[in-house]
């Protein structure tokens, strides 16, 4: 099965990717972590990365297709996929169905996790990390103890870059757009399902695996 998870920054995309992943086992692909690791390997793709990311735009189309592509022609793609994060422009849509129809392989469904914008911008603006111990924390979901301090550590919290609200807004502009055209362009191929992202996550984690259900047994679209 291939599966593409479709929304906003914000939407939750990341969390459900990896349990979807898990349940239904699949491999999980989320360019933005492949980014980030590359980034943080100092790796010459992670490096060109990195300034687009902490602006809030996207990395261009050319470096992102090669290094998706390469990652579903392995071996341990051949399972199944499911993919969080990419594609993000048309023209990296494009460029999957063709390398997919090359391996034998198609798209399966795309899930759209919809989400009211106020909602996302407070969703991203709030999340902040520990750059001691990893600890993440959440202002509306799981906040820290005390404002700014690590609960387990005591170090002083921090907020990636691209969660700042300046950057948070660009993001959410850049993205707005393409999301709305591959919505567009998956809808055509009839392989868009529309879900609910608001509510408690296991509760989006239970529509996802219905409209999964629905596509594996052949019934009509949700
Ligand atoms: P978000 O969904 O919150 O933007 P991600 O972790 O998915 O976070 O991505 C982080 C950043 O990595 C994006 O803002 C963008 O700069 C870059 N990126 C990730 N995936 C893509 C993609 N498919 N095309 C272009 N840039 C991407
Ligand atoms: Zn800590």
């Amino acid at each position: 099965m291939q599966l593409i998870l479709l929304g906003l920054p914000g939407a939750g995309k990341g969390t459900q990717a990896a349990l979807l992943a898990e349940r239904l086992g699949l491999l999980h692909i989320s360019t933005g972590d492949m980014f980030r690791q590359a980034a943080a390997e100092g790796t010459e793709l992670g490096l060109r990365a990195q300034r687009y990311m902490s602006a809030g735009e996207l990395v261009p189309d050319e470096l992102t297709i090669a290094m998706l592509l390469e990652r579903i022609r392995r071996r341990d793609a051949a399972a199944g996929i499911m993919l969080d994060g990419f594609p993000r422009t048309l023209p990296q849509a494009e460029a999957l169905d063709r390398a997919l129809a090359e391996l034998g392989r198609a798209i399966d469904a795309v899930l759209y996790i919809q989400v009211p914008e106020a909602l996302l911008v407070a969703r991203l603006t709030g999340r902040w990390g520990c750059p001691s111990c990893g600890a993440i924390y959440h202002q509306l979901t799981s906040p820290p103890r005390v404002a700014g301090v690590c609960d387990r550590c005591g170090a002083t919290l921090t907020q990636r870059a691209d969660d700042q609200p300046a950057t948070v807004q660009a993001r959410l502009d850049t993205n707005r757009v393409w999301t709305e055209a591959l919505a567009e362009f998956y809808g055509a191929q009839g392989k868009l399902h529309a879900i609910d992202g608001t509510g408690e996550p296991a509760a989006i984690t239970e529509r996802l695996l219905a409209a999964i259900d629905g596509v594996t047994s052949g019934t009509g679209k949700a």
